[in-house]
Order: C-alpha cells, then sequence, then structure tokens
C-alpha cells in the first residue's frame, strides 16, 4: 500500500519514535517500508516519514546488488573516527539538498523482521544511508546535522 510523505514539520518527524514491541506486523511494516521506498524512489525510509509511527526503517545496503535491508531497533554502537562530507537528499525535503558530515564507518546493531539481532558494519554509502535514516527515528532531520 503506497502512503503519502508527511510533511516535514509533521510532529512524528520531530520526535524519538519508541522502540518497536512484539505486537508490531513486522511483516506488514517490512512490506510496506520496501514498497514506498521504491515507489518515491528513495535509497532509505524511515516509516515516520510515511506517518507510521514505528521503529523501523528500509535502506539499500548495495545498489550493485539490490540489497535491501529493513532494520528494526536499529543501534549505532559504533562510530569510527573518520568523517567525510557527503551531498544528501531526503524524501521529506525533495528540493533540499545538503553536505553533512558523518562517520564513514559504523558498527550498528538491528532486529529483522523475524526479530533476530544482527550486528554488522556498514562503510561508505551503506553507511551513509544507515545514519542518515537512524537520525529520522530519533527525531532528527539533516538540515540540523
Ligand atoms: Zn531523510
Amino acid at each position: 500500500m503506497i502512503r503519502d510523505l508527511v510533511k516535514s514539520d509533521d510532529s512524528i518527524l520531530h520526535r524519538k519514535i519508541q522502540p518497536c514491541g512484539v505486537n508490531c506486523d513486522r511483516h506488514f511494516i517490512s512490506k510496506t517500508l520496501i514498497e514506498n521506498m521504491f515507489h518515491y524512489e528513495g535509497v532509505g525510509l524511515a516509516a515516520n516519514q510515511i506517518g507510521m509511527d514505528t521503529r523501523a526503517f528500509a535502506m539499500i545496503r548495495d545498489i550493485e546488488y539490490n540489497d535491501i535491508i529493513v532494520c528494526f531497533n536499529p543501534r549505532i554502537i559504533k562510530k569510527y573516527d573518520e568523517c567525510v562530507d557527503f551531498e544528501e537528499g531526503c524524501l521529506s525535503y525533495p528540493d533540499e539538498f545538503i553536505n553533512v558530515k558523518r562517520p564513514d564507518k559504523i558498527d550498528v546493531m538491528y532486529e529483522d523482521e523475524e526479530g533476530r539481532e544482527h550486528k554488522i558494519k556498514l562503510e561508505g554509502f551503506a553507511s551513509r544511508v544507515f545514519q542518515h535514516e537512524y537520525d529520522h527515528l530519533e527525531g532528527i532531520d539533516f538540515t540540523q546535522r
């Protein structure tokens, strides 16, 4: 189901989204996030960008291999020192492109739709997208970075 993108001043984009517990329908959320991410041609989409009050996002981990992950209750557990500048866009701010400095490499944890925990290291593009989407769940957007 395609949902509307919420407006950038909507309060759901400006508060911390609470963890997704056992009652959330992860399969439905996962499917909806992926479907909407492709519909809006994004490389990542956080649930609150489409008005869903769920601590989850979808992202493309590797464009070449069309490798997509949906992360529930994501956490950044380590940020490595080296930072890089990169121009980011955001579906919630379609006309804005902003240079944002972020760590190039991070260690993260997240749960998948089965509730299994994953701990992985991300670099470059994937690290960038993860941090951008994670910020959305924290109520932060790239205009504040
Ligand atoms: Zn965004």
